[in-house]
């Protein structure tokens, strides 16, 4: 039966392809893969050989009804991006509509995504958290989603490129107060992995004196704002109203 296989690749360290990853690779009958050659060298290093289609952003449109006849015709594909899961702000999301549409199984691995291996180790609460992907480049555009992390009772998570995080925190900085709480990490599974945490204006200093190199995500911790202190006649009347209704 022809189905559609979702598998996460390493963020970085090769280590991290999953055992049944690298099984589902090596059995489906094509890979789709985000770039060929990129992907190349990827399934040469862990052992893969099999036959890839390309499969991006700007042909997915037109290929996703292309692949989807092809596994109602029968075949396993196994889609790849570059780097982590598909779909998470990688191409994948048409194909995963279409077969759905039209009935063909999909099959999501589990694996590596970078945001939950930030999230994890970030020290701000999990649950919940918003997940962004790539915010606009504009500082214009990017001030209503800052507004909006900004009121968040939920860990707030995007990614950006190196070269344009000294900007972003800086427009950061101009909508959240600059005592709230981020964490830039950075190179995540790679040699070169770091944590920095500290305030909006802590992290901006400390990439000010190191050049932002390789892969980032940013999380926002939640807008902890102290809740509301009750005076003793409110508070007598929430008890009441507790009472009266167990
Ligand atoms: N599909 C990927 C995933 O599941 O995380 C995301 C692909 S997106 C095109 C690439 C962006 O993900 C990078 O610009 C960076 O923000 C983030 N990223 C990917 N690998 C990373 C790593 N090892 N450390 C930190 N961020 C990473």
């Amino acid at each position: 039966e022809g189905k559609l296989y979702l598998v996460p690749t390493p963020i970085g360290n090769l280590e991290d392809i999953t055992i049944r990853a690298k099984k589902v690779l090596t059995e489906a009958d094509y890979i789709a893969a985000e770039d060929t050659r990129t992907s190349g060298i990827l399934l040469e290093k862990i052992g893969v050989h099999n036959k890839m289609l390309s499969f991006h952003k700007y042909n997915s449109v037109q290929r996703a009804p292309e692949l989807v006849q092809m596994m109602k015709d029968g075949a396993v594909i196994a889609e790849i991006s570059d780097a982590g899961m598909p779909v998470i702000s990688d191409p994948g999301y048409i194909l995963v509509q279409e077969c759905i549409k039209e009935d063909v199984p999909v099959v999501p691995l589990p694996g590596p995504s970078a945001f939950a291996t930030a999230l994890i180790a970030s020290g701000f609460d999990a649950q919940p958290f918003t997940y962004y992907g790539f915010l606009p480049r504009k500082a214009s555009e990017q001030k209503p989603y800052f507004e909006q992390m900004n009121k968040a009772k939920a860990t707030s998570i995007f990614y950006e490129a190196p070269h344009r995080l000294s900007k972003t925190l800086q427009t950061l900085a101009s909508v959240l107060p600059v005592e709230r709480q981020i964490v830039a990490a950075r190179e995540l599974t790679k040699i070169h992995e770091e944590f920095v945490r500290g305030t909006i204006q802590e992290v901006s200093e400390y990439f000010e004196n190191n050049a932002p190199r390789g892969e980032f995500v940013i999380l926002v911790s939640p807008n902890t704002e102290a809740p509301k202190q009750l005076s003793w006649p409110e508070l007598i009347k929430l008890v009441d109203g507790l009472v009266d209704q167990g």
